[in-house]
């Protein structure tokens, strides 16, 4: 098919919610996609994160192919011992006690908050259901989840949207002022992707924690974009030097196929019993066979260990850039600000030229998969400094 005709049928098809690059991709191998035509574009998105082994990794696809061919699904009526190896390398890599499976970042962040609203109201009773969020914050496209994303442009349209959330600036003071005696929990991002690349400060997330503990409030972390390895620990939190009460994991975990995750500590694993939450395809042995093989590979040291090493070396490269104001995020989960023309542009640009980027608020933003090479990386830095160039 022509680019045009696969434009003019993606139209006509598709509902019109995604503004999309032009490029029809079709193949890939690690951190190189083909179009249509068979021209090359170096990733640096993984599909917004989730690649964390790049196209077609051999040893994914084999697992996930093998599991497709014995046994596909089974609901959860039954027991799926792969689904049960994959909770348990999931607890054993994380430190937290139990997990539930859902099937995507949205659905893995409503798992978190019912379970909060569970825990507030078995302990402190019917009113105790109230969650902070932060400000600029993003937690998915459900009509809960939206409540739950503290930015205005994403509260037009679809209201009534759930009550009970409101929006604190990562400070103390702000977050001490909106939580009160119904608050059951503080929801956070550690870095927050879709909201601009911005690290949250290590010494606000630790008195975080103090205060939720003392107050008996569930501090739950969005690890659906920072999780499974991207920022260069197996989670971030790991960096932050904090544990979480409640983590949703989604993204990279299953490398290419929908999974989510809510993996919960001792105070809260038996919280949600039974009839309480459900999905029909959570825990899938496909999706799960997958994760498996994800879970392994990035929670090797050597391998997040390269993973930070990569980091530091792409953030150098977009240091040097001189087009290139500064550089925030950590591990390979980097925002660079241009100076010139911008971030929507400049992809623009960039994907004319063979290299795949997003955008986030006013940066560019980098999430090459996990197992991009240094060739690759350079590659697509060539790239981006010549559109840089000519901007
Ligand atoms: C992508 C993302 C989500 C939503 O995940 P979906 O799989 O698209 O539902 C939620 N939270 C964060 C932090 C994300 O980056």
């Amino acid at each position: 098919m022509s680019l045009e005709t696969t434009k003019q049928q993606d139209a006509q098809y598709l509902m019109h919610t995604y503004a999309r690059f032009p490029a029809a991709l079709v193949r890939g191998e690690n951190a190189t996609a083909w179009d249509e035509d068979g021209k090359a574009y170096i990733d640096f998105t993984s599909g917004i994160g989730v690649n964390a082994l790049g196209y077609a990794d051999p040893a994914w696809a084999a697992a996930v192919a093998k599991q497709a061919g014995t046994l596909q699904h089974i609901s959860n009526l039954y027991l799926s011992p792969v689904t049960i190896e994959t909770a348990a390398l999931l607890c054993k890599v994380s430190g937290m006690q139990r997990v539930f499976f859902a099937n995507s970042g949205a659905e893995a962040n409503e798992g978190a908050i019912k379970l909060a609203r569970k825990y507030g109201t078995d302990h402190y009773g019917e009113r105790h259901c109230k969650i902070v969020t932060l400000k600029n914050s993003f937690h998915g496209r459900t009509v809960t989840t939206l409540a739950a994303t503290g930015q205005d442009a994403f509260h037009h349209h679809f209201t009534p949207f759930t009550e009970g959330f409101s929006y604190a600036e990562p400070t103390m003071e702000s977050v001490k002022a909106a939580v009160d005696e119904d608050t059951c929990a503080v929801f956070i991002e550690l870095i927050q992707g879709e909201g601009g690349v911005h690290p949250l400060d290590p010494a606000f997330i630790k008195a975080l924690r103090d205060f939720c503990t003392e107050r008996d409030v569930l501090l739950l972390v969005d690890e659906v974009q920072t999780g499974i390895g991207r920022t260069g620990s197996f989670f971030c939190y790991e960096q932050y030097g904090i544990k979480p009460d409640v983590v949703s994991a989604a993204k990279a975990l299953g490398g290419g196929l929908p999974i989510g995750a809510v993996l919960a500590n001792e105070k809260c694993a038996d919280v949600l019993g039974p009839g309480d939450h459900g999905s029909t395809f959570g825990g899938n042995p496909v999706a799960c066979a997958g994760a498996q093989v994800i879970i392994r590979r990035v929670s090797d040291p050597a391998f997040l260990q390269a993973v930070r090493e990569k980091g530091a070396f792409l953030r150098a490269a977009l240091e040097k850039l001189p087009q290139i104001e500064s550089v925030r995020g950590l591990g390979l989960m980097l925002g660079a600000k241009p100076a010139v023309s911008t971030p929507g542009e400049l992809a623009q640009k960039c994907c004319e030229a063979g290299l795949l980027v997003l955008t986030a608020k006013d940066v560019l933003r980098f999430l090459p998969p996990l197992t991009i090479t240094k060739e690759e990386l350079q590659k697509g830095l060539a790239i981006l400094a010549h559109v840089l160039q000519d901007a």
